[in-house]
């Protein structure tokens, strides 16, 4: 099974066993090796809404199934979820659970390792590419830059309850992080972009959302604190999205290296006005 991965010790699934694996956020180039091992290997792979079809294809030997929100109907109960793969793998299955990004990163991948301890499962995880580096990332937006900042908050829009999440110190976050990567956003970005004003943010400051980042039909949007929301509804755009707050969304401006291969010509090759070579830094 591991003939076309290069020379290395993989691990091998092992029947009763459960992987929990990121898939990266899209684009099935990044997905790591170690996922791509547990593909190879898994007789069923419980995957969610956010892990791309053309990434399953990779594993035409592994049952699926979907764990996730689809067509509007409700999400299966993390519950049920998290009891099914203790039947799998009590059932002598090796089981890959496949979550979008990275498992641990507001993919409750926690809970599910949680649960399979407690009931005596061995597991394994696999860290995956997180949708709000590599959103960002593909949108031309640097996470930390050094003339930008010196900390980054990742931050959910979304509690448990599916409101603005009240545990958030949206204050704090304002007042301490020069940059802030929302996910989860898309519902209550008006009233987090009031806050984060409430608390001292600039109205224009600058604020980039991208949609199906890493994928083909990426879309990104370049607006203000001031206008997210009303340019979010006027450009039609639709979760999934990572929303990111701060200058680092000005160096876009510069590193839109998608738009470029696209035959778009650098829009602004000096974004933070620093008047020096990036290299002089
Ligand atoms: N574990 C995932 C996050 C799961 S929460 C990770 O590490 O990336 C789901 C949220 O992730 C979405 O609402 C959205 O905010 C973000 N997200 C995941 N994939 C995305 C993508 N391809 N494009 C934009 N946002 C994405």
């Amino acid at each position: 099974m591991n003939d076309r991965l290069p020379n290395h010790d993989w691990p091998a699934l092992e029947p009763g066993w459960v992987w929990l694996c990121g898939a990266g956020p899209g684009d099935p180039g990044l997905l790591t090796l170690h996922a791509l091992n547990a593909m190879r290997q898994a007789d069923v792979i419980v995957y969610d809404a956010l892990v791309s079809e053309s990434i399953l294809d990779w594993a035409p030997q592994a049952e699926k199934i979907y764990a996730g929100k689809r067509g509007g109907k409700p999400s299966a109960k993390q519950r049920d979820i998290s009891l099914h793969l203790v039947d799998l793998a009590r059932a002598g299955r090796r089981v890959l659970r496949l979550k979008g990004g990275d498992p641990f990163v507001f993919g409750r991948g926690g809970e599910e390792a949680q649960t399979l301890v407690q009931h005596g499962i061995p597991i394994r995880i696999v860290p995956g590419i997180t949708a709000g580096i590599a959103g960002l990332a593909y949108a031309g937006i640097p996470v930390t830059h050094r003339d930008v900042n010196q900390s980054v908050t990742f931050v959910t829009g979304h509690d448990k309850a599916g409101n603005t999440p009240t545990a958030v110190d949206w204050a704090g976050i304002a007042r301490g992080s020069q940059v802030i990567v929302i996910y989860m956003g898309m519902k209550h970005i008006g009233e987090i972009a009031a806050r984060l004003i409430a608390a001292g943010r600039s109205p224009s400051e600058p604020v980039a959302v991208t949609t199906t980042a890493t994928l083909t039909d990426q879309r990104t949007i370049e607006t203000t604190l001031a206008h997210v929301e009303t340019d979010i509804a006027a450009a039609g755009l639709e979760p999934p999205a990572i929303i990111c707050v701060g200058m680092a969304v000005a160096l876009r401006q510069a590193l839109d290296w998608r738009g470029q291969a696209a035959g778009e010509a650098p829009r602004n090759l000096d974004p933070l006005d620093l008047r020096r070579p990036a290299e002089a830094g």
